[in-house]
């Protein structure tokens, strides 16, 4: 099959999560690694890589910020409509070397979505992992992602999440008021058995990976999801080179030591 070429598939799906996001869940079936990508099309108006946030063989579920053409494009599907797809590409999170640790997921705004792959993926094989730990930082209660979704790992998980804001008393989802790098730093974590996974805007990374280092953490034990404007998601256009390594194949996950300050500059 020509790895250029998209197939066209079905929306089983639409759910508002936000005033500018939304998730689609598609009739793809596959079986992506936590992490992976896929290049979603509109025929007439263009591509776009989306990270996938879930961990099914039946469908996968796409959680996309309408930002421009083919994101605005995407907001517009509804139940039964086509769009095109290929993939999925790229490297997830290693899940299966990191068996018997505990997780610590850090994600800020649209930088979740990838995370809540990791969520489901975990809560399918919850035996292989110690303690799970979920740090989630939006701006407003307005952007909180998932909420459907946060009841549960409460249950489930000791979960943070925490909101810039909150200027008008919105019901917040028992958020806490001030960035997540606050609830990070007043979590006891352990460095030894750890692994922290990262995905969020540059500057909330920054100071959560500083945070993680001065508590003991390794640049072994940060695995961080780079974005970077990529076209061919084959490692032949060169456009999304870190370091040397193609985003799109080589990635998007790293581990921090790969590519360093780039994940975040
Ligand atoms: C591996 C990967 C996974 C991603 N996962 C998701 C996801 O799960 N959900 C989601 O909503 N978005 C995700 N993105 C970002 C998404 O691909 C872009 O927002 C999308 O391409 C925008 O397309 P558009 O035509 O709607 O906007 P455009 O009109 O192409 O872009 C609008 C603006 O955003 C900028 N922009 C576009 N793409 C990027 C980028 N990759 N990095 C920095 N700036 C960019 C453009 O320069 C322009 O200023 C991911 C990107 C990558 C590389």
């Amino acid at each position: 099959m020509n790895p250029y070429l998209p197939q066209r598939y079905q929306v089983l799906g639409f759910t508002r999560e936000s005033p500018d996001t939304f998730t689609l869940t598609v009739n793809m079936r596959s079986k992506p690694a936590p992490g992976q990508f896929v290049q979603v099309s509109v025929p007439g108006v263009g591509e776009a890589p989306i990270s996938i946030c879930s961990d099914s063989r039946s469908h996968i579920k796409l959680n996309i910020r309408e930002i421009g053409n083919v994101t605005k494009a995407l907001s517009k599907k509804r139940k039964g409509d086509a769009l095109w797809i290929r993939g999925p590409y790229g490297k997830g999170y290693p899940m299966k070397e990191l068996e018997g640790k505990n997780l610590i997921l850090i994600g800020g705004g649209c930088g979740v979505a990838p995370l809540k792959g990791v969520i489901d993926f975990i809560e399918h094989h919850r035996s292989r992992y110690r303690d799970i730990r979920l740090f989630l930082g939006y701006r407003s209660p307005d952007e909180i992602l998932f909420k459907k979704e946060l009841k549960e790992w409460r249950k489930k998980y000791q979960l943070e999440v925490t909101i810039d804001q909150n200027q008008h008393g919105a019901f917040c989802y028992d958020a806490k008021v001030g960035f997540v790098t606050e609830a990070i730093k007043k979590a006891p974590l352990d460095p030894h058995a750890s692994v922290a996974f990262l995905c969020g805007p540059p500057v909330m990374m920054k100071a959560s990976i500083d945070l993680l280092k001065q508590k003991g953490f390794g640049e072994r034990q940060i695995f961080v999801s780079a974005e970077r404007l990529m076209y061919c998601a084959l490692g032949v256009c060169c456009h999304c080179m870190i370091r040397g390594k193609f985003t799109c194949v080589d990635g998007p996950v790293f581990r921090y030591d790969e590519i360093g300050a780039y994940a975040h500059d």
